[in-house]
């Protein structure tokens, strides 16, 4: 008889405090944040001379960053768009041209 109105209030307790437990996690990941940074590059999936196509890090085209893809450097050589002083395309070389602003194409909506 006894024993019974003793054991409720006590299960109570304990059922409440593994629910205080029971919470958030505590461990935030903070990498994500870093990644929309801004020398972020562009994702491969990323259209040619859109706006996502663009070297946050360089500030040209990705598709036309020469420092993130060597492999396009043969081709700016072939159409003597090339500063051999600074290993650049002549059409991004700012040391050459400190006239020149290379914009990143507007957002579509
Ligand atoms: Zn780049
Ligand atoms: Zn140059």
């Amino acid at each position: 008889m006894l024993s019974s109105n003793f054991v409720m209030p006590i299960t109570l307790a304990l059922s409440l405090l593994l629910c205080a437990c029971d919470g958030k996690p505590s461990v935030r990941s903070e990498s994500l944040a870093s990644a929309e940074g801004l020398h972020a590059h562009a994702p491969s999936t990323a259209l040619p001379g859109s706006h996502e196509d663009w070297c946050g890090e360089h500030q040209v085209p990705e598709s036309q960053c020469t420092r993130c893809n060597a492999s396009l450097v043969p081709a700016f050589k072939a159409t003597g768009d090339w500063c051999a002083e600074h290993n650049l395309p002549e059409s991004q070389c700012l040391a050459c041209n400190p006239e020149l602003k290379i914009t990143r194409p507007a957002k579509q909506p």
